[in-house]
């Protein structure tokens, strides 16, 4: 057999260390065992016999020979101490499968020393069990149901015993066996219970270890100027609502009196949803494209539409353009829209709400002025100015020398809107403002690029924590 480990030295090998040693022998144990379970099968164990333990064979000569040949004095004791105890694990299997009379058990005092020796050698393979698996392997050695050493004894001993002895073997048998099933018992708890401490201090909390320190986030500093915002009309009596960031281009622009073809729509160039998901979302082909809302002035109409004045909303959300990223443009920002409509509602009214939410929001000593301007659907329209919060009034490079800054624009609704959402022109009036979140939050923190409050730099925010 060329690839007979047996036939060539632990260098040719490549063993060079004890536990290389120890594998080899466990391997010959399981090639014994093989070689033995097939043999018996074929009814002729005692060729196993001749091989592993007459004179010249593998055990007696090559093992010692070939193993401890140019190895060095600690690996070739441990050959020897392995090959004891392989010389010890073949007798005890193949002493099993003698007769009773080789074995020399008709005999009835022999009886009681031969089966101390079994019990022996059991207790020594129990004491090396060091975890489950090894527990199992001696388990099934000894009380397997088709080839375990107790099957063997049973089948070769005790059965076939003559009444003379057949007493005496039959207890000592029945004591071997309880020995073992009590012995692997108590082994397995206390193997459990080594396991359970080991494992509980692998687990043991070191309590002086310094702890995990995990940083606090802040609020965005947009969403704290949308709370605080929010609070300031909350106090004035508005009331929160949102709408789609997905609009139709009839809440976006003809129902604020932007038809089409209107200058107004140029400078809100948006986004358009391509079909068919567009259509898809209105439920009928050919319906109208959809849009990314350009304000958030739709949900005025969308508001008026639910419910008859006395109305007091404000519309806090993102809108977009189609705008290149600068310090000063993107292609979505933050607006909150506001809207009140009620009977005798006049512009002293609002201006009287725009002077409050400026002092509110940006100081009490802040003024503000109205200069006229123009939205579609407000009329008269306004751009509301404050003094500027940098210099105080007196003139700086945010405020370009002239003590005054645009907020936003506002002012009150067009008629022509009241026409769209069925509400009595002549009986209601109101107003609306359009805040832009972003130029807020900037003059309030002298922020200079918009792009700041979207690159999440922690170095940025952390500011406003
Ligand atoms: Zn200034």
């Amino acid at each position: 057999m060329t690839n007979d480990p047996t036939a060539k030295t632990l260098a040719e090998l490549g063993v060079s260390d004890a536990a290389g040693v120890a594998r080899l022998f466990d391997d010959l144990k399981v090639r014994f065992r093989v070689e033995l379970a097939r043999a018996a099968d074929e009814g002729d164990w005692r060729a196993v016999l001749r091989d592993w333990q007459g004179p010249g064979s593998a055990l007696r000569s090559r093992v010692i020979a070939n193993w401890t040949r140019g190895g060095s004095d600690t690996l070739c004791d441990r050959v020897r101490r392995e090959n004891e105890g392989l010389i010890g694990f073949v007798n005890l299997r193949l002493g099993v499968m003698l007769s009773l009379e080789e074995a020399g058990l008709n005999n009835a005092e022999v009886v009681g020393p031969r089966f101390a020796t079994l019990e022996n050698s059991f207790d020594r393979e129990i004491e090396d069990c060091n975890d489950e698996a090894d527990l199992n392997r001696t388990k099934l050695a000894w009380t397997s149901r088709n080839s375990g050493l107790l099957t063997r004894i049973s089948s070769n001993w005790l059965r076939p015993a003559p009444p003379g002895v057949k007493r005496t073997v039959g207890q000592a048998f029945n004591r071997l066996k309880g020995h073992i099933e009590q012995a692997l018992e108590s082994r397995r708890a206390e193997i459990e219970v080594a396991a359970e401490q080991t494992a509980l201090t692998r687990e043991r909390k070191d309590l002086s270890l310094p702890g995990v320190v995990r940083p606090l986030g802040s609020r965005h500093p947009l969403r704290q100027t949308f709370e605080e915002i929010e609070r300031i009309f909350l106090s004035l009596g508005y009331s929160v609502v949102a709408g789609p960031e997905m609009e139709t281009p009839y809440y976006n622009f003809e129902a604020l009196n932007i038809p089409e073809h209107h200058p107004a729509r140029d400078n809100m160039d948006t986004f358009y949803m391509a079909a068919p998901f567009a259509q898809g979302a209105q439920g009928k082909p050919g319906a109208a494209p959809l849009l990314l809302r350009t304000h958030t002035s739709p949900m005025q109409v969308r508001a008026m539409e639910k419910q008859q004045p006395p109305v007091r909303i404000i519309v806090p959300g993102k809108v977009y353009r189609r705008d290149n990223p600068d310090a000063t443009h993107g292609f979505m920002f933050h607006q909150i829209e506001g809207l009140a409509v009620d009977t005798d509602i006049t512009f002293c009214d609002f201006k009287g709400t725009v002077e409050y939410f400026v002092r509110e929001f940006l100081g009490p000593g802040v003024k503000t002025r109205l200069r006229p301007s123009y939205f579609p659907f407000t009329e008269p329209s306004v751009e509301v100015d404050a003094t500027c919060v940098f210099c105080g009034g007196k003139g700086c490079n945010v405020c370009k020398q002239s003590g005054w800054i645009e907020l936003f624009g506002a002012g009150m609704v067009d008629p022509a809107v009241y026409g769209f959402v069925n509400y009595d022109a002549a009986r209601y009036s109101g107003f609306a403002f359009g805040l832009g979140v972003e130029r807020l939050t900037q003059l309030k923190y002298n922020i200079n690029d918009l792009q700041l409050y979207f690159q999440n730099d922690v170095r940025f925010l952390r500011q406003f924590a």
